[in-house]
C-alpha cells in the first residue's frame, strides 16, 4: 500500500495533478497481488434471478391475480423487516432485546429473506462495521457501486475478510437457541420459507398458475435483495455525511424509503447501537422503528438503546461536514426531488389534458386518468376544463385573433403575455362554442375540475415542499424556493414555450403554410411536445410526433403495455409521407424528389380536414378513421 501511495504521489508531483482518494484506491487494486476469482455458479444464478424477475414483473403487470400481488408484497415486507429489525438491529448490533415470540417471528421473516442464516449475516455485518471501507469489508464501497451492490457475491472473498473476520466475536449469537436452530436446519428452512411455500400458497388458495407464482416468488426475492444491497452500495456512495465525513456511508432518503429506515446510514455507522438507526423520530421512512416500537408497546421488545441528542450534537460538531450550512449537505437530495416533480408535472400535462382530454389521441382506464389528474394538478396550471377549451380553440383557430396565444402577436404574447391581458373577444366567443361534453362526461376529469383549487394547492405547492422537510429535515425555506419557485417557473416556461418558441423558430417538414414548427429545444424541456409542426397536422396522433422516443410517449406506451391505455391513434406512414410531400418545406429527412415550394395545395386529392388543423377535433378524428381503415 505504502509504496503505491508513494509512487502515486510521485506521479501527481510530475503531472501537477492531484489524485483523489478514489483514483488512489482504484490504482491500489491494480497493483496489489490480489486477483479476482469469479464464482461462475453465482454469476449464473444471479443472472437467472434477474432475468426471471423482469419476466415476473411483466407477467405480474399483465396477468397476476390481485391476491397474488398482495401476498408477495406482504412477503416482501416481512423479508425486509426480518433483515432490518432481525438480523441487523437485533442480532448484529444488539440495539434492543426481544422475547422469544418476537425472535421467532423475526427468525421466520429472516429466513424468507434468504440472505444467509442469521449467524453468517450478523458476522459479515459486524466485519463490515469494524473494517468499513477497507479490504476486510465484505462490501467495500471504495471498490465502486457494482462491487458493493452485487459484485462482492460474484467473486471470491478478499483474503483480508477471512483473516480479519476471524477476530470478530460472535459467541453471543450461539447462545440464542433460535439462531442455533436456524443455522442447523437452514438448508431445509430456507427453500421452504423463501420459495416453496410462497409459490404453493397462491396456487392452492386462489388458483394462480404455478408458472407465474414461481416467477413472482423469484421476483419478490430479487427486489428484496436489491433493496438490501442498496444499503451497502447506494447508501455508501450518494448522499450527505453530517455525522462522520471520514466514513463512506451516507444519509440517503431513497434507500430509507425502500429499506424501511436503513438509509440513514451515516448516522448508523456513527452510532450503530441505536435501535432507530437514525437520529430523528420524524424521519418518516423508518417502518422498522415503528415495528420495534409496536413490539415494545406490547412488551415483547425491551431495553431499546438510543443516543442522547446531546451526544449526537457533540459528534456532529466534532467531526462532520458543516451541517449548519444546508446548501452543502442537501443539494443532491433537493435537486433530485425537483427533477422528479418537474417530470411528473410535465408528463401529467402532456399525457393528460393535452393528448388524452383535448385530442382524445388514446383512451385511458380510470386508474391512469386518476394518475394523470394528480400529476397534472402538480403542474399548477389552469383546471382541465379551461386548459382543454383553450387548447381546442388554439388548434381550430391557430394564429388568428381567436387563438388564445396567437403567435403572430410576437414571442412575449404567445409565451406568457396572453395570461396577463384581457382575452380578445374572439377568443371568448369561440371558446364558448367549443364542445366540451366529452370532458365533462369523464367523472375523473369532472372531479378534478370541481375540486381543482384544493388539488392544485395540495399537489403543486404543499406536498412538494412538505416531503423534503419531513423526509430528511430540509429547511422550509430551501424546499419552498426550489419547489415552488425554481421548479414551478421552469415547468411553466417549458410548457409555454410550446406555444411561443415552437410557433416561431424551427423547421416545417409537414406543413410549410402554418406557424407551428419542429423545435428540438422545446421538445427536450417539454417531454416531447416540441415537434409541433407535426402535431398541428396530425393532432390526434398520441405520440405528438412522427416517431417514438419522447418521455411522454414512453409513459403512454408503458401504460398501454399493462392495459391501462388503449386505442392509441396514429396515422399511416403513407398518409404522413403524402402530406409531408404535398405541404412540407422540404426539411423532412425522407423528402424525395418533390421540389420546394410544394405544389399548390388546392389540387390535392386529400380532404382538407386532414391537411390542416383548422377543423374541429371531432371532424379530424372521424375523417382520420375513414383514411386509415
Ligand atoms: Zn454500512
Ligand atoms: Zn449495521
Ligand atoms: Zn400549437
Ligand atoms: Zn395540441
Amino acid at each position: 500500500m505504502l509504496h503505491i501511495a508513494l509512487s502515486l504521489s510521485k506521479i501527481s508531483a510530475i503531472t501537477g495533478k492531484s489524485i483523489n482518494d478514489k483514483a488512489l484506491m482504484k490504482e491500489s487494486y491494480k497493483k496489489t497481488d490480489y486477483k479476482w476469482e469469479i464464482v461462475w455458479k453465482n454469476v449464473i444464478i444471479f443472472t437467472y434471478i434477474h432475468l426471471a424477475t423482469i419476466y415476473g414483473i411483466y407477467m405480474a403487470c399483465l396477468y397476476a391475480k390481485y391476491w397474488s400481488i398482495l401476498w408477495f408484497v406482504a412477503l416482501g415486507i416481512a423479508a425486509i423487516i426480518g433483515t432490518t429489525a432481525g438480523s441487523h438491529r437485533l442480532w448484529s448490533h444488539r440495539s434492543y432485546k426481544a422475547k422469544w415470540p418476537m425472535r421467532l417471528i423475526l427468525m421466520i421473516f429472516q429466513t424468507i429473506a434468504f440472505q444467509d442464516d442469521i449467524y453468517q449475516w450478523a458476522r459479515d455485518h459486524r466485519v463490515h462495521h469494524k473494517f468499513t471501507d477497507t479490504d476486510a469489508d465484505p462490501y467495500n464501497a471504495r471498490r465502486g457501486f457494482f462491487f458493493s451492490h452485487i459484485g462482492w457475491l460474484l467473486i471470491r472473498k478478499h483474503p483480508d475478510i477471512v483473516i480479519k473476520g476471524a477476530t470478530i466475536d460472535c459467541s453471543d449469537l450461539m447462545q440464542d437457541p433460535l439462531v442455533v436452530f436456524q443455522k442447523k436446519w437452514y438448508k431445509y428452512l430456507m427453500p421452504l420459507c423463501a420459495f416453496i411455500i410462497p409459490t404453493l400458497v397462491p396456487w392452492w388458495a386462489w388458483n394462480e398458475s404455478l408458472w407465474y407464482s414461481w416467477h413472482f416468488a423469484i421476483c419478490r426475492y430479487c427486489i428484496n435483495l436489491n433493496i438490501t444491497w442498496s444499503v451497502n452500495s447506494v447508501a455508501h456512495i450518494w448522499g450527505t455525511r453530517p455525522y462522520d465525513k471520514s466514513v463512506s456511508s451516507t444519509e440517503n432518503i431513497g434507500v430509507s424509503l425502500l429499506a424501511f429506515g436503513e438509509g440513514w446510514h451515516n448516522y448508523h455507522h456513527a452510532f450503530p447501537w441505536d435501535y432507530k438507526t437514525a437520529e430523528l423520530g420524524n424521519y418518516k421512512f423508518n417502518l422498522t422503528k415503528t415495528f420495534i416500537d409496536f413490539f415494545a408497546y406490547i412488551g415483547l421488545a425491551y431495553d431499546l438503546k438510543t443516543v442522547s441528542a446531546d451526544v449526537v450534537k457533540k459528534r456532529v460538531l466534532r467531526c462532520s461536514e458543516p451541517t449548519d450550512n444546508p446548501t452543502i449537505t442537501r443539494e443532491g437530495d433537493m435537486a433530485s426531488i425537483v427533477f422528479v416533480t418537474y417530470g411528473l408535472g410535465g408528463v401529467g400535462t402532456t399525457a393528460g389534458p393535452h393528448r388524452l382530454w383535448t385530442h382524445q389521441a388514446y383512451k385511458a382506464k380510470w386508474q391512469l386518468r386518476v394518475i394523470l389528474g394528480i400529476c397534472y394538478a402538480s403542474a399548477g396550471m389552469n383546471n382541465i376544463y379551461e386548459w382543454v377549451r383553450d387548447h381546442r380553440v388554439h388548434h381550430k383557430y391557430t394564429d388568428t385573433d381567436a387563438d388564445p396565444h396567437n403567435s403572430n402577436r410576437g414571442f412575449f404574447f404567445s409565451h406568457v403575455g396572453w395570461l396577463m391581458v384581457k382575452k380578445n373577444p374572439d377568443v371568448i366567443r369561440r371558446g364558448r362554442q367549443v364542445d366540451m361534453s366529452d370532458v365533462l362526461a369523464d367523472p375523473v376529469a369532472a372531479f378534478n375540475i370541481k375540486y381543482f383549487p384544493i388539488l392544485k394547492f395540495m399537489f403543486a405547492f404543499l406536498l412538494p415542499v412538505m416531503l423534503p422537510v419531513y423526509a430528511w429535515n430540509e429547511t422550509w425555506y430551501r424546499a419552498f424556493v426550489s419547489q415552488n419557485i425554481i421548479r414551478y417557473v421552469i415547468l411553466l416556461n417549458a410548457i409555454w414555450s410550446v406555444n411561443s418558441a415552437a410557433h416561431i423558430w424551427g423547421s416545417k417538414p409537414y406543413d410549410a403554410h402554418i406557424n407551428p414548427t419542429e423545435n428540438q429545444w422545446v421538445n427536450l424541456f417539454s417531454g416531447g411536445e416540441g415537434l409541433h409542426n407535426y402535431h398541428h397536422v396530425f393532432p390526434w396522433d398520441y405520440k405528438a410526433a412522427e416517431l417514438h422516443g419522447s418521455p411522454t410517449t414512453t409513459f403512454i406506451n408503458f401504460f398501454a403495455k399493462i392495459g391501462w391505455a388503449y386505442d392509441l391513434k396514429e396515422p399511416s406512414k403513407e398518409l404522413v409521407k403524402t402530406v409531408m410531400r404535398k405541404r412540407g418545406d422540404g426539411s423532412h429527412s425522407l423528402w424525395e424528389a418533390v421540389p420546394y415550394p410544394a405544389i399548390n395545395v388546392s389540387d390535392t386529392i386529400w380532404p382538407s380536414s386532414l391537411l390542416t388543423s383548422h377543423n374541429s377535433h371531432i371532424e379530424i378524428v372521424t375523417s382520420k378513421r375513414g383514411m386509415t381503415c
